[in-house]
């Protein structure tokens, strides 16, 4: 159990350069710092973004939303406003404080679009908020799914709701017309790449209603969540670090061995359930143009 911090933020978003990029996000919105969903692969672990004790502490931007109210006021731009970057935004911590709900109340009554990465139902208590900012402007959300073993997840994201309740949220939000997908990343190497686990996410996500599936076959591995990550390995799967330190050394990216083929693999499997693989859809959809996909 992660002790929660309350703390007062100066200020909140964070303008991003290339709005293209991700999801069509112009601001990023961190209402919480550290997860209480614990995966091993988490990149925040990492040495270069300072946060000490990522997985035995959890602050709370308790002021976030008069500063969102500010902030958001002074925008010239109504940009998306993406949040689950950093931190996950359902967050257990999400459950006491409401703050990601207060803050999409927010968006939705300065009309700005939104958008939701997450590995939590608890999304599905905002549905409604979603629906109003979905009428007036353009509400997403990416689940994010590396297995859909609901086993194997409890190993490599102990603390996260299972992909199956993930899976059935996402069906939710779908019928309730937000648009949904998924975000297929990392896909640990040795561990998730396989046929089986691809074509697996695919055709659940599609059954479930997903218009998106952004993949990375591999991960990333830096200073400081390496050393977590080998250490959990040693523990659920030993001898594989042996293996991830000869094929990969200090490397950042991390390609699974057989990436190339599970991508073609990935595509096709997409393709034939209509489902796309990219950004366009976002970019399209910032540009204020009608895809066949909404
Ligand atoms: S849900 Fe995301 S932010 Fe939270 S521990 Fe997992 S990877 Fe990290």
């Amino acid at each position: 159990m992660s002790i929660v911090r309350e703390i007062q933020a100066k200020t909140l978003l964070i303008s991003i350069k290339n709005p293209e990029g991700w999801f069509g996000v112009k601001y990023n919105l961190n209402i919480y710092r550290g997860c209480e969903h614990r995966c091993i692969y988490c990149d925040s672990r990492s040495d270069c973004y300072q946060i000490e004790n990522f997985d035995g502490e959890v602050l709370v931007k308790t002021n976030a939303i008069e500063l969102l109210e500010k902030e958001l006021g002074r925008k010239r731009i109504k940009g998306t406003v993406g949040t689950g970057a950093m931190s996950d935004p359902y967050t257990y911590a999400e459950k006491r404080y409401g703050l990601t709900g207060k803050a999409l109340q927010v968006l939705a009554k300065y009309r700005f679009p939104a958008h939701l990465t997450t590995k939590s139902d608890l999304v599905l208590k905002d549905l409604e908020t979603l629906q109003e900012i979905q009428r007036a402007q353009r509400a997403s959300v990416a689940f994010t799914l590396t297995t859909v073993d609901d086993a194997l997840a409890r190993q490599v994201e102990p603390g996260a709701p299972r992909p199956s309740a993930r899976l059935e949220a996402l069906a939710r939000l779908a019928q309730a017309g937000i648009l949904t997908g998924v975000l297929m990343m990392p896909v640990l190497p040795l561990i998730e790449d396989t046929p089986e686990n691809i074509r697996a996410i695919v055709q659940r996500a599609a059954e479930a209603g997903a218009k998106f599936i952004i993949p990375w076959i591999g991960m990333s591995l830096r200073a400081g969540q390496r050393e977590y990550y080998y250490a959990q390995l040693d523990h659920l799967f030993p001898g594989l670090r042996a293996e991830y330190e000869k094929r990969y050394g200090d490397r950042y990216s991390c390609a699974a061995p057989q990436a190339k083929k599970l991508e073609r693999l990935l595509h096709e499997e997409c393709e034939k359930y209509g489902m796309a693989t990219d950004m366009r859809l976002f970019r399209a959809a910032e540009e204020g143009k009608q895809l066949e996909l909404f």
